[in-house]
């Protein structure tokens, strides 16, 4: 039996988001259990001439997972993870990364493309396409997912590992379907890592080794930060984790200061879930439920020097917030394969990534504002965006956005969602 909510205070809480930046009050919230009641919500959507948008863990920062006047569907209650086998699992969509190591960690494995939070839901995650720290040794998670069962906007229940509709569901937006289950690839874990904290004396030194390190494999995974440092300043920093103990001295080479290096071991799970330290932060002092403006965009290796450099220039550090960061992470182009992922044309490729944190409300539309600046200027150098952003994009913007990719997906569109009753956050059609 499909659950229907519509309590004022269930459906001013699926009008709000990650971002708290914009708010869509829906008709209903259903709590569907089974792929069934899914198909039932989205049919019961488009007899009622209302669009339809299921929600994960509404981690989304611009609306993306919310539906006016329409229904939404709180996707958590589908769960469960699935026996795990030596080379893949079976989740439903609603579990999140968290239940998923539950299972496939005390195996030794995890789901190669795992993203670097834990708590957003497989589904959600799978319709923004999912980058983790490991991209360039794995790709993102749209590379790794071996099949899918999909609820079309016609209603129907539909399985597949290829073809228009698979190619269109991963890091599709959402559009042409809600994805109730997920068969995703596993790759082996050790049971500990060590990590390495590094830090560079200018931004140039920083992206060289980084450029080193994309084009070899030493470390498991390498990501890139720009902080605020305690007496003002940026602080350039690489995070580069090992699985177990290396062999040879995984530094070698390297142009950080030695002097300022941070080496530790801890458990692989403490590693994956490296971020809930800073949620907890973000909770105690009321930063978690304030706006966050994020921006999350590729820039191609020819021009990230000058487009991260120049940035940094116009960034007000308050802007970013204490607790802020700018996250510049090389990785190889090649290592992401799916199609509706955007990449810059370059070999090497970088992400570069606004994570706004400021400690007020205030300037919340002004960063969006800003955000959309931002974009522009990354679009102009070649770049592209990850659409885990908060900026408004107006339906051109998203066919110049996907490029050659556009008419997949809007053929997809046509044919599975004929009647544009999904996933209206992102304003694609
Ligand atoms: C703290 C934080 C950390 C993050 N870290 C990462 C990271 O490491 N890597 C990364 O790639 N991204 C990251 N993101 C971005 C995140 O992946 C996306 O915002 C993602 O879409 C949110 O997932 P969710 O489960 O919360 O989904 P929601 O925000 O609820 O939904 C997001 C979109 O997906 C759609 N959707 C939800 N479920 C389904 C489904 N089952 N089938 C089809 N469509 C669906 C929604 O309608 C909506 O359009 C992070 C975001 C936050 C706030």
């Amino acid at each position: 039996m499909l659950g229907v909510l519509t309590g004022p205070d269930t459906l001013v809480t699926a009008a709000d988001d990650f971002g708290h930046l914009v708010h869509r009050v829906p008709h209903a919230v259903l709590r569907p259990t089974s792929p069934g009641d899914v198909a039932e919500a989205v049919r019961r959507a488009a007899r009622q001439g209302r669009r339809f948008a299921p929600q994960g863990r509404r981690h989304s920062v611009f609306g993306r997972s919310q539906a006016a006047d329409g229904l939404v569907a709180d996707m958590t209650g589908l769960r469960t993870v699935h026996p795990v086998a030596d080379d893949r699992v079976t989740v439903d969509a609603g579990a999140t990364w968290r239940d998923v190591l539950a299972a496939t960690l005390p195996r030794g494995l995890v789901p190669a493309g795992l993203p670097d939070y834990l708590d957003l839901t497989v589904g959600g995650t799978l319709a923004v396409g999912g980058v983790g720290a490991q991209v360039s040794r794995t790709g993102v998670l749209a590379d790794n997912v071996l099949g899918v069962e999909v609820v079309t906007g016609r209603g129907e229940i539909i399985a597949c590992s290829s073809g228009e509709l698979f190619d269109a569901v991963r890091g599709g937006l959402g559009q042409v379907g809600v994805v109730t289950r997920a068969t995703l690839a596993l790759v082996p874990a050790a049971p500990r890592v060590r990590r390495h904290l590094l830090v560079y004396p200018d931004l140039p030194t920083m992206l060289a080794d980084q450029r080193l390190l994309a084009r070899e494999d030493r470390f498991a995974a390498v990501q890139g930060a720009v902080l605020t440092g305690p007496a003002g300043g940026w602080v350039f920093r690489l995070d580069a984790v090992t699985d177990g103990d290396p062999a040879a001295d995984p530094l070698a080479g390297l142009s950080d200061d030695r002097r300022q290096a941070q080496v530790t071991t801890m458990t692989q799970l403490d590693h994956l879930d490296r971020l809930a330290q800073l949620e907890r932060a973000l909770r105690a002092n009321g930063q978690w439920s304030l706006p966050h403006p994020w921006l999350t965009t590729f820039v191609g290796d020819a021009a990230a020097g000058s487009v991260v450099a120049a940035e940094l220039d116009r960034l007000v550090p308050a802007d970013l917030g204490p607790f802020g960061q700018v996250g510049v992470s090389a990785f190889r182009g090649r290592s992401i394969t799916s199609p509706m992922l955007r990449l810059p044309a370059d070999e090497l490729c970088f992400t570069f990534n606004l994570i706004r944190i400021p400690a007020t409300a205030d300037p919340a539309d002004r960063l969006v504002a800003d955000n959309r600046a931002v974009y522009d200027r990354v679009r102009a150098a070649g770049g592209t965006l990850y659409p885990a952003s908060a900026l408004p994009m107006s339906p051109e913007d998203w066919r110049e956005h996907f490029g050659p990719a556009f008419e997949r997906l809007r053929a997809a569109k046509e044919a599975f969602d004929p009647d544009h009753v999904l996933t209206p956050g992102y304003e694609v059609f």
